[in-house]
């Protein structure tokens, strides 16, 4: 077994130890220390790394009570060696692990949720509720754990015998043998957890909700904490600085400023295809009716809804395919529209000759020709002797 100084003081990240064994695996080497700061894999907190020496730890693992650290080099067995765990990291993970049971036991006792999935890194924790939560009754929870964070309230570790368990009520997310071992946090959780926490709640700084959706008859919500919590606010903060430059308006009224934008640009958007609609409805009266067929080309700026109604309108006014062309030599969108002609047979040898491409009904077809002007009108006049 290995002495676990993770459980003595989880603030502790420098230590020294000797190495009781080192064995090659995959890469990289295991290596087996008489104590050591670093926690390995659980209760969903992820294995520590950090360094032993000179080599570097890159995760930790616990099999049988002992702890295997996964190293990048060998170390001399026998030799004294000083350890030092990757302090962010770890600080990061326990900020969100040490967030995650104020959430999950604040939502246990004021609605009675259970804990049913939990996933976590050093970025987020993403924690699965059994009961659905109302947008107030998510910002009550957001607002009741930070509160709780304020208060600083100690976290600690409790190893209760069988005998005194059988009378205490906590949370647990799965069956557990051998000794218990609970995290408290007074008034908010009592939880069964191996994982190291923060000493008390003030450290994890601040609690924020990320997402938080309905999932399986219950609630997904995706949680940051501390240094994670306050990255994604600085960032966001900064994005807010962005827009408030952009939109020259004050950081408090970017939504009514994002807001006034989409009105203007949607009035905008209106003209536009009021527009659009009267210089079609000009080309197509300036058109000549024919028994044949028609080509029109256009530069590219007409949308594609103008494309159809024009092809429509000119369909109207010849006895064979109306072909509306935007764009430029070799790149042509294209719509053809016919009263008469099968246009799904009729696009094959078009398609064919013009190198286009596309589909559609026996009365519209859109698509594209990779043709010249030239070539496409040689091709529709041809169509009409
Ligand atoms: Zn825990």
């Amino acid at each position: 077994m290995t002495e676990k100084l993770y459980y003595i003081d989880s603030l502790r990240t420098e230590f020294t130890a000797r190495v009781l064994s080192c064995e090659a695996a995959k890469d990289a080497f295991d290596v087996v220390l008489d104590r050591t700061a670093f926690f390995p894999e659980g209760g969903g907190q992820p294995g520590d790394a950090g360094m032993l020496g000179s080599v570097r730890v890159l995760d930790t693992r616990e099999r049988d009570g002992v702890v295997l650290h996964r190293c990048t080099g060998p170390l001399g067995v026998g030799a004294e060696v000083s350890g030092a765990v990757d302090r962010e990291l770890r600080f990061a993970r326990m900020q969100i692990h040490s967030g995650e049971h104020i959430v999950s036991g604040t939502a246990h006792r004021e609605w009675g949720c259970e804990n049913v999935g939990f996933h976590m890194t050093e970025r987020a924790a993403v924690l699965d509720f059994d009961r659905e939560l109302d947008a107030q009754q998510l910002s009550a929870l957001e607002r009741m754990a930070n509160e709780a964070v304020w208060a600083d309230l100690p976290i600690r570790i409790l190893t209760p015998s069988p005998e005194e368990l059988a009378g205490i009520t906590f949370r647990q997310k799965k069956e557990l043998t051998g000794q218990i071992r609970l995290v408290e946090i007074p008034g908010v959780d009592l939880c069964a957890c191996c994982a190291p926490h923060m000493p008390g709640t003030g450290r994890i700084g601040l609690i924020q909700f990320t997402d938080a959706a309905r999932h399986r008859g219950g609630m997904r919500i995706t949680m940051k904490a501390g240094r994670a919590a306050y990255e994604a606010a600085a960032a966001l903060s900064s994005e807010a600085d962005s827009l408030s430059r952009l939109f020259s308006a004050p950081r408090e009224g970017l939504a009514e400023a994002a807001g006034r934008l989409l009105e203007r640009q949607e009035a905008q958007e209106a003209a536009r295809v009021a527009l659009e609609r009267k210089y079609c409805a000009l080309l197509v009266e300036k058109t000549p009716e024919t028994a044949g067929n028609i080509a029109l080309f256009e530069s590219d700026g007409l949308s594609a809804a103008a494309l159809r109604e024009l092809a429509g309108a000119l369909a109207e006014k010849c006895g064979g395919v109306a072909g509306v062309f935007a764009g430029a030599d070799g790149a042509w969108r294209c719509v053809l529209a016919s009263k008469s002609v099968d246009l799904r047979q009729w696009v094959r040898p078009f398609n064919a000759a013009l190198r286009g491409r596309g589909g559609g009904s026996p009365e519209m077809v859109q698509g594209s020709a990779g043709a010249s002007r030239r070539e496409i009108e040689e091709y529709m006049d041809g169509q009409n002797g």
